[in-house]
């Protein structure tokens, strides 16, 4: 058994909203494929987890996050599911 991200499998869709204008907020894929774990541009800390790696002790996927319509953006923590 093990753990994967159901929004990098496309088994579920992302179900948030901008809070800025409402529009359905867009998942632009794991933080990962981004920045890597080690990148200075990564926003763990608005997270408010207390190290780098919260994704590999809690089984939570980072994932970018953006509104399509104004350009607001957001880093989720998203569960994984156990396989
Ligand atoms: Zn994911
Ligand atoms: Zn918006």
């Amino acid at each position: 058994m093990s753990y994967i991200c159901p929004y990098c499998n496309g088994m579920i869709a992302l179900n948030s909203l901008c809070p800025q204008c409402g529009e359905p907020l867009t998942d632009g894929g794991r933080l990962d494929d981004y920045s890597g774990p080690y990148s200075p541009y990564r926003q763990i800390d608005d997270l408010k987890l207390t190290n780098g790696y919260p994704d590999l002790a809690r089984h939570q996927c980072i994932h970018q996050t953006f509104c399509g319509k104004c350009g607001y953006s957001a880093i989720t923590a998203l569960e994984e599911r156990l396989t």
